[in-house]
């Protein structure tokens, strides 16, 4: 997919739709799908993409959407929505406190962007994260616009909160107030920190950033049909 992707471009300047077609189920469809495309958009070579993915049987078709925006967002080529980092655990933690806390506060801003972005302009572009231990926890919070570092076995039952990279707080309690407490925070964030759009004022459907890399080989012009 890729060399032929490479050709055509250099041979042409129409758009391209990108698509690896049976890329399979789940995981092997994600990655083969990724790792194609991600390549080719890195050059700057593809206009729309779909990311084909065969569903479990009463399985989320929505999923391949999910998928492509991902990945156009991953590569700083679109941003449609917060993205919320979470550590993937290790030794160091025996609790699911931070993979139910990064879960839920990822299908929260799912659910809230469709009023969050007719209300404050660049939401789509806050960062989260949710982390299991003092390793990295309070490194990756302080990357974060909102950053929770929740405690290691072992680690003193507290969760320090970062906010644009300072200590702003430090959160205690159960599983049920500490997610509140994180939502309500970000809730505040969104609410001060994004400016409000006037009334009337068309919601782009997606942000767009520039380009991550441009080296895309020159494009022959149209062939003139006759
Ligand atoms: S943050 Fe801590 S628990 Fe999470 S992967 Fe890193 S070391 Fe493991």
């Amino acid at each position: 997919m890729i060399s032929i992707y490479r050709d055509l471009a250099s041979k042409t300047a129409q758009p391209l739709h990108l698509g690896l077609t049976e890329a399979g189920m789940g995981a092997k469809g994600l990655v083969w799908s990724a790792a194609a495309m991600g390549v080719l958009l890195s050059e700057g070579i593809g206009d729309t993409i779909r990311i084909s993915l065969t569903p479990r049987p009463g399985g989320d078709r929505r999923e391949e959407v999910y998928a492509a925006c991902e990945l156009l967002q991953s590569l700083a080529l679109r941003s449609f929505a917060p993205s919320v980092t979470a550590c993937p655990g290790c030794g160091r933690t025996t609790s699911t406190t931070f993979q139910e806390m990064a879960e839920r506060i990822q299908q929260y801003t799912r659910d809230m962007m469709p009023i969050w972005k007719t209300q404050y302009e660049g939401v789509e572009n806050l960062t989260l994260a949710v982390m299991g231990c003092i390793v990295n926890g309070p490194g990756e919070s302080k990357a974060a616009n909102i950053g929770i570092s929740l405690p290691g076995t072992g680690e003193t039952p507290s969760c320090p909160v970062y906010i644009d990279g300072l200590h702003f707080n430090t959160l205690k309690g159960s599983y049920a107030e500490l997610s509140a407490a994180f939502q309500a925070l970000v809730d505040d964030y969104v609410a001060t920190k994004y400016r409000r759009r006037e009334p009337g004022t068309a919601v782009p459907e997606v942000s767009a950033r520039p380009k991550i890399t441009l080296e895309q080989p020159e494009r022959s012009p149209l062939p003139v049909l006759r």
